[in-house]
């Protein structure tokens, strides 16, 4: 089996310092928890955690679980994500990792991601996380430009960023820097992004040797402060034609300095593209451990896959897996009902988004892999209307990776195989 087709497992931690103006992750901060604060509710989390893993690794081997989905027994990828996993006290991590690996089959190599943010790590932190066996990490510096940062409601500023990779650095090869690009400014107390403050950006990469970054616009999701100023009026925003030469002006930067770019927003040095991530964008199975984090399984009718979600609820996860009776326990107290059904792929279904997935990714999807999940299946014949068009707009080349058009039309790209 190729191996970005074998399953990855995917750890949720929804606690930050406080939320960030733009985020609409699952995440609470610090003062929004309903069940606790601090150190009381991480320790109740991560009994649930525990507890949830030996439900599932207890499913594993082809039985049936949450959502009538099947467990896969292996992994070869593990991503501790949130939320803020670096808020937590180390120990939270490395008793993680320990139960993992106790309970599940995670290959030699695996990839082990943790996520931090800069305002939270500390170097007790990192030598813990990579003596546990974590191997990359992925750091949230998002501005070098403190007015940014302060609108952007971060937690800590560009010095204490740079300071953070600095001592990742120490004990970490494999780094990712996430960056938000496009960041507008609020109407008289800030400046929006400017072509300087992308350059930095490039240059802080490039500098510092990190072979992974992630380069994001900033999207006002609803339910944000920053959706609530945008319908006031309030933002000042980067006009559309900047930010694509924001986004050009990054790329070609790092490219010259020998990064590729394997996926819209994801540049890297050979050898260190996410393994984890590239299985969102292939198909793969994966597991999704914690409050709110989400399963893509297959499920036991032929060819179907299912998508679940653990309830976002810190309150309910703890309860279902570690109830406040048995807090010192490792035995959640009844079959736990706290996961939804997203839906329910068919074959045609999970065909139009291994399309649209694939062509996340510069190279397009792949069509040896495609005949591979699909029984033999062929690409180009399932698919010829659209890749006749998608070339003929030149969005794609013959070989189905994308022009440099193609990326700038991600969007009408995705909606050919909704
Ligand atoms: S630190 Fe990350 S997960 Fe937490 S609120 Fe900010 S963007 Fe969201």
């Amino acid at each position: 089996m190729n191996n970005i087709q074998k399953p990855g497992l995917y750890i949720h931690i929804p606690f930050c310092v406080k939320k960030c103006n733009y985020c609409d992750f699952f995440s609470l901060g610090a003062n929004d928890s309903p069940c606790g604060k601090g150190s009381d509710i991480y320790d109740s989390y991560f009994i649930a955690l525990l507890n949830e893993a030996d439900y599932i690794s207890g499913c594993a081997h082809g039985r049936t679980l949450r959502c009538g989905a099947l467990t896969p027994a292996a992994y070869d990828t593990v991503y501790i994500g949130g939320g803020t996993p670096s808020l937590l006290p180390h120990k939270n991590i490395t008793e993680l990792i320990h139960k993992l690996r106790c309970v599940f089959d995670i290959s030699d190599g695996a990839e082990i991601t943790v996520e931090a943010n800069p305002g939270t790590l500390t170097d007790d932190k990192l030598k813990a996380y990579r003596e546990a066996g974590i191997n990359r990490i992925s750091i949230g510096v998002q501005s070098l430009n403190d007015a940014q940062l302060r609108f952007l409601g971060r937690i800590h500023t560009s010095k204490e960023a740079e300071e953070a990779v600095a001592l990742a650095k120490r004990y970490f090869d494999n780094i990712n820097v996430d960056f938000i690009f496009g960041i507008p400014g609020l109407y008289g107390i800030s400046l929006a992004e400017t072509l300087m403050n992308v350059r930095d950006k490039a240059s802080f990469v490039i500098d510092n040797e990190i072979p992974h970054v992630s380069f994001y616009s900033l999207i006002t999701e609803p339910g944000t402060p920053l959706y609530s100023w945008d319908n006031a009026g309030r933002l000042d925003r980067v006009e559309d034609e900047l930010e694509r030469e924001m986004y050009y002006e990054f790329s070609d930067m790092l490219k010259a300095r020998g990064f590729g770019q394997y996926e819209i927003s994801n540049f890297v040095l050979p050898g260190f593209e996410s393994r984890h991530n590239l299985k969102y964008w292939s198909g793969a199975p994966y597991t999704g451990i914690g409050a709110g984090a989400v399963s893509f399984l297959p499920a036991p009718d032929d060819g179907q896959f299912v998508r679940f979600r653990n309830v976002p609820d810190v309150s309910a996860y703890i309860n279902a897996y570690a109830p406040a009776s048995n807090k010192a326990g490792d035995i959640y107290s009844e079959k736990p009902v706290v996961s939804e059904i997203q839906e329910i792929l068919d074959v045609n279904a999970r065909k139009k988004e291994y399309m649209m997935l694939g062509f996340r990714k510069t190279k397009g999807p792949d069509p040896e892999l495609y005949s591979h999940l699909f029984g033999g299946a062929l690409l180009r014949d399932d698919f010829a209307g659209e890749i006749e068009e998608l070339i003929k707009k030149g969005y794609v080349h013959d070989d189905l990776s994308l022009t440099q058009k193609g990326l700038d039309m991600g969007n009408e790209i995705f909606m050919k195989f909704v």
